[in-house]
């Protein structure tokens, strides 16, 4: 089989998975070993835990603890080939696919490339608000809050500072939520401490969210609750309103108000990553890829997409897809690990049902939200139940370790010590290019 990116010719069927997230490393794991030849592609050259991103972003974890290198994973492992690149068009005729290295054909092409911000064309919020998809935008946000409050003790004038220290979360998923608590936390614990000059009842944490409740996929109780707790702690919540513009200075919100902020937080939507070469009526709402029930893209004979980027054809029950959560990836990618080599050996498939296991949030110290399937709960037992339940499904016993030790530390200290301002350095004129 041909490859310019160097992959030997074993022999073996030859399994390219694109993509390294909960879906993709998944579905790695479960076939090495198993006589294939497995070509998992990323970007980069980890798994990283997307649930814990925010703490990184708050300064309350290292970038290490939520990764895991994807080499190590597989150390043990001689049929498991990585390369870390990033896959731009398949060619679904020739079972090829092409990389910013090179081409490689496949026998089977599992794409589990997951989704990244939506800004829904707003070109103001794509360049001048920041997301967080990754480590390297946590790290961007953590740097960008730290060095903003360094320049705040040095501004004299008011407006000025507003500017520097006001922040706007725009969107009330978990992720808006988790990062409006985390937020507030730092600036009730944390700033009195370091930055005695700041006046910290200047900073205001502002959370904007479109509908009438928060936590939208999880129960109206669960909304409402992770409201109180976020207003009893300082965030100011606005539900009900769009934001429509930011211009660097100013968050314009439909209705004319304005708030003054040079640093919008875009939690408000997603959208599937592209890649070229699909037939265009598999690609539907939200970028996502049309599957059959055993996760094959329509129309193909040996294509599959898992995790977020898929959607299953004919499911009433998720009539606008599967949510798009850690779980369903993990399962798919289980699934599809028992249905390729049924597919290879002619034996009989079967079909994704997702078992909902439940939902949670977690809004600050001692206070989370959960709604499992039978009850629902808040509170310090619910945060107890919602650390448990991430620290269990972080990759690595180190990072596990390391996890626990920080939360623990930060629990009883109520400080963290990781706000270092780590800027990248220069780069090197002959090596330019080497952005896989
Ligand atoms: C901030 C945040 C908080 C979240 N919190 C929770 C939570 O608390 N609970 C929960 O269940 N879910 C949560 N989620 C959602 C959860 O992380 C996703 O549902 C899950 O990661 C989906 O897994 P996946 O494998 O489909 O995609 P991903 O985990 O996103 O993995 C996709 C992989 O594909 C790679 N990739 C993409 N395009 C290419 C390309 N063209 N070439 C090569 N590689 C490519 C990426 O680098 C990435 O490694 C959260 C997500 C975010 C962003």
């Amino acid at each position: 089989m041909s490859s310019s990116i160097n992959i030997p010719d074993t022999g073996a069927k030859r399994i390219v998975i694109v993509g390294a997230g909960f879906a993709g490393l998944t579905l790695a794991r479960k076939l090495q070993n198993k006589g294939y030849q497995i070509v998992l592609i990323d970007k980069n050259n980890f798994h990283q835990f997307q649930p814990l991103l925010y703490q990184v972003a708050m300064a309350g974890l290292e970038p290490s603890s939520i990764a895991f290198p994807l080499r190590k994973a597989f150390q043990k492992c001689r049929d498991v080939f990585i390369r870390v690149t990033t896959v731009e068009e398949i060619d679904v005729q020739k079972n090829e696919i092409t990389t910013r290295l090179g081409t490689l054909c496949y026998d089977y092409l599992v794409l589990a490339i997951g989704v990244t911000t939506n800004f829904f064309g707003n070109e103001n919020f794509a360049s001048k608000a920041l997301s967080m998809k990754s480590i390297e935008e946590a790290l961007y946000l953590r740097n960008l809050i730290l060095n903003d409050y360094e320049k705040a003790v040095t501004t004299t004038d008011y407006d000025d500072r507003q500017s520097l220290v006001d922040i706007v979360i725009v969107g009330g998923g978990p992720t808006g939520v988790e990062v409006a608590g985390a937020l507030v936390e730092m600036k009730n614990f944390i700033l009195p401490k370091d930055f005695h000059e700041l006046d910290t009842n200047e900073i205001d944490i502002h959370l904007i969210q479109s509908g009438e409740t928060l936590l939208k996929g999880m129960s109206e109780e669960a909304g409402k609750n992770a409201e109180i707790f976020l207003r009893k702690m300082g965030v100011k919540v606005t539900l009900n309103t769009r934001v429509e513009d930011f211009d660097g200075e100013y968050v314009y919100l439909k209705g004319g108000e304005k708030i003054q902020t040079n640093k919008v937080i875009w939690a408000a939507g997603i959208t599937g990553n592209k890649v070229k070469g699909l037939p265009e009526d598999v690609v539907v709402r939200g970028n996502r890829i049309r599957t059959d029930k055993i996760n094959r893209v329509i129309g193909t004979e040996n294509v599959f997409a898992i995790g977020d980027i898929a959607i299953v054809d004919d499911e009433p029950a998720y009539e606008y897809g599967h949510p798009q959560v850690a779980q369903v990836a993990i399962q798919q990618g289980k699934l599809l690990s028992k249905n390729l080599p049924a597919i290879i050996n002619n034996k009989p498939t079967k079909d994704f049902v997702y078992n909902d296991k439940g939902s949670m949030a977690t809004i600050g110290r001692n206070k989370a939200v959960v709604d499992l399937p039978r009850f629902k709960f808040k509170g310090f037992f619910a945060w107890i139940v919602w650390l448990v339940v991430h620290l269990f499904s972080i990759i690595g016993v180190k990072n596990k370790i390391f996890v626990f030790i920080n939360w623990v530390w930060g629990y009883f200290s109520y400080d963290q010590s990781l706000r270092l301002i780590i800027k990248p350095a220069k780069r090197l004129k002959h090596r330019e290019d080497d952005a896989v």
